[in-house]
């Protein structure tokens, strides 16, 4: 059974900035209605975002990946795990904390994809053995520090990772590139 979800953990404090880079915002609406497509981000579950020169820019909370819109994308320029700066008018996703220590803790990570592909959460075992991808520990509560920390732990091994009992993550050079490895991941296991 899915935890509850009762809102964000942080703070937003929204400030002064440039308008989003409406080319990444096309790529990451385009990226919200694949995964929709293939039922991987089922009611507003599921976030994207894209590493800027100033932090990241992130699906908003509460919204269908499938349905997104210009202004349903952020972008979050300062973090710590109490208080989230944002340029833009809604609040940011509930994960922000596992996306930025994603990011902070691995250059290579332009991109970053979370969703619901419960058929990759119930054959974690099975992707553990076949493609080295691992879970994370135990089960955490959402956009806490403590995910944020167990899934960079989790990512050490391959660009891709379940968050046990939850969904999955994952990170590329592209958000094309990430993209496409949760969509081979899912019709792998399809088969
Ligand atoms: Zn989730």
């Amino acid at each position: 059974m899915a935890e509850e979800y009762v809102g964000r953990k942080f703070e937003t404090e929204f400030v002064e900035g440039d308008p989003p880079h409406s080319e990444i915002v096309g790529e990451i609406i385009s990226a919200g209605k694949a995964l929709h497509a293939m039922g991987l981000t089922p009611e507003n579950a599921g976030n994207i975002s894209v590493r800027t020169e100033n932090g990241l820019l992130i699906t908003v909370g509460g919204v269908s990946k499938g349905e997104l819109n210009p202004d349903d994308v952020v972008e979050v320029v300062d973090f710590n795990f109490s208080r989230v700066k944002a340029v833009g008018r809604k609040e940011p996703s509930s994960e922000v904390p596992m996306h930025w220590l994603i990011y902070q803790c691995y250059p290579m990570a332009k991109a970053v994809i979370h969703a619901h592909d419960m058929l990759a959460v119930d054959n974690a075992d099975k992707l553990k053995l076949t493609a080295g991808v691992h879970s994370t520990k135990e089960m955490a509560s959402y956009g806490t520090e403590d995910q944020a920390y167990q899934v960079v732990e989790a990512l050490k091994h391959v660009q891709y990772a379940v968050i046990r009992g939850h969904g999955i993550v994952c990170m590329g050079e592209s958000l094309d590139e990430a993209l496409e490895l949760i969509i081979n991941v899912h019709k792998s296991l399809k088969k």
